[in-house]
């Protein structure tokens, strides 16, 4: 690609960092960067009533925390600014009288209960999709001049032929056509001066040299008023890719107000995800490289990267995939970043102030392989800190399904209370001492010895469970169980 590569994700501050808005950035993202291009991210805040006080921020927090940094934004302007709408209003006023003066745009004086009333009467007539009805394109000169005059408020309206088509080639979706006249004159600018979202994002994207626009499906429809307008100024149309839904398990498009389904990237945030998860798991929503592998870095993406591989189907939403790649890249860290980053887990959860480091590290390091996000590490390791009052009846069931073990376990417990020196080197001799003076290996021998001194029938290394418990502990456990 000769041109150069702007691509820019454009937020409304209606809410917070969302799996769908964060698979549009991130795409845009890999795009620019796959080709030493720029990523731009805007806030279109026209919709002032829909703003959410702290979105703007939060999303630009979290885009960074995933990796996601944009080359132009509004703490980081580059030569294109401003980067909010609402500080842009001039521009779409210059632009807008633009098109009045070229006869492609006009005044707008009906007032909303009229437009209303007409709107009714059409659907009332029949019209499944009513269709401004020109009235004010019909004034006279004179007629526009002396309403101008009394100061009455209006609108300005766009016109579109009624023989005009609009196509385009979607990256996506391939060639896709609409007809002018199903469309109707719209609005472009508001009588309050803010311009509507296909005028003010035409203008913006003009202006900040955008080459490609990467977005949700759910913009398709919008996308011939926005032709209409680069037509107008002749300016050439960036080219556009429509990203397919992302749906759920049911295979329904995602719902925000769906509060079974975690959607907010805050909230594996503060769950103990890992942005390179979260980044990896994103970028193959709706797009994959050539080849069965999963497991890509943030630069491996940016490299891998092609256009010309967007699915034309939907996307599915796998909480479980996510969690399964978190648990991988949490057992790719160094066992130093892996402690740095599950301590303040644990933490939370418990008061550590009474466990010594090198017991708080051990005890994090055994639960390296199974953890599948920070958070869970305070239910993995509740034994530690609060034993079981009552052993789990499946647990027991278990045991009734072992045979004979009632003696080893007996001399088991003996032998710990002797034991004067609580190290793992000599729980690991006593439990082989158990295996032979027993003649028990594998189950036999090593699910009696987990399910009495820890109560649960699976775990991490069994040696260190034991260790870490500590000897009185896993006494009284093994007590209860007898
Ligand atoms: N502000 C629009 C949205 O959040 C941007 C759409 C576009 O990318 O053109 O959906």
């Amino acid at each position: 690609m000769s041109q150069k590569i702007r691509l820019r994700y454009a937020p409304s501050p209606t809410g917070f960092l969302h799996i769908g808005n964060t698979r549009t950035a991130l795409f845009n993202y890999l795009f620019a960067k796959h080709y030493n291009g720029f990523f731009i991210l805007r806030i279109e805040d026209t919709d002032t009533e829909r703003n959410v006080d702290g979105a703007i921020v939060s999303q630009l927090d979290n885009l960074r925390w995933l990796g996601i940094e944009p080359d132009e934004t509004i703490d980081r302007p580059g030569d294109y600014g401003p980067y909010r709408q609402l500080e842009r209003l001039d521009l779409y006023q210059k632009y807008a009288h633009e098109l009045l003066e070229m006869k492609q745009a006009y005044y707008c004086f009906c007032t909303a209960s009229e437009l209303e009333q007409d709107r009714e009467a059409q659907l009332a007539k029949g019209y499944l999709s009513p269709r401004y009805n020109r009235k004010c394109w019909k004034l006279s000169p004179s007629d526009v001049r002396a309403k101008l005059v009394q100061q009455i408020p209006y609108n300005i309206r766009f016109f579109v032929p009624d023989n005009s088509s609009y196509d385009f080639d979607d990256l996506v979706r391939g060639p896709i056509h609409f007809e002018g006249k199903d469309l109707g004159d719209w609005v472009i600018l508001k009588s309050n001066g803010i311009p509507t979202y296909n005028f003010a994002v035409v203008i913006d994207d003009m202006l900040m040299a955008i080459s490609h626009v990467v977005r949700g499906e759910e913009h398709i429809s919008n996308t011939p008023k926005q032709l209409m307008i680069y037509q107008a100024f002749k300016a050439s149309p960036p080219v556009f890719a429509h990203l397919t839904l992302i749906v759920n398990e049911q295979h329904k498009k995602l719902s925000k107000r769906d509060s079974h389904l975690m959607q907010f990237i805050s909230q594996y945030r503060t769950l103990g995800y890992l942005p390179t998860a979260i980044f990896n798991f994103i970028s193959l929503l709706g797009w994959s490289p050539i080849g069965t592998t999963e497991i890509f870095t943030h630069d491996e993406l940016i490299k891998l990267f092609d256009e010309t591989r967007f699915s034309k189907s939907p996307s599915m939403f796998d909480v479980k995939k996510l969690t399964w790649m978190n648990n991988y890249y949490l057992k790719q860290l160094s066992d130093e970043d892996y402690l740095a980053f599950v301590r303040p887990f644990l933490e939370q959860g418990y008061d550590l102030t009474k466990k010594t480091p090198v017991w708080v590290n051990m005890l994090l390091l055994i639960y390296k392989k199974e953890l599948q996000y920070g958070a869970e590490i305070v239910t993995l390791t509740k034994p530690f800190f609060e034993p079981v009052e009552q052993v789990a009846s499946e647990t027991r069931t278990v045991l009734t399904e072992l045979t004979d073990y009632e003696a080893m376990m007996a001399t088991f417990k003996r032998e710990l209370e002797q034991l004067t020196d609580w190290t793992e080197g000599n729980i690991k001799d006593l439990i082989t001492k158990m295996g032979n003076q027993y003649d028990k290996k594998g189950k036999h021998l090593f699910m009696p010895i987990r399910i009495f001194t820890s109560h649960q029938e699976h775990g991490p290394e069994l040696v260190k469970v034991i260790y870490l418990l500590g000897k009185e502990q896993v006494i009284n456990n093994i007590t209860k169980l007898q």
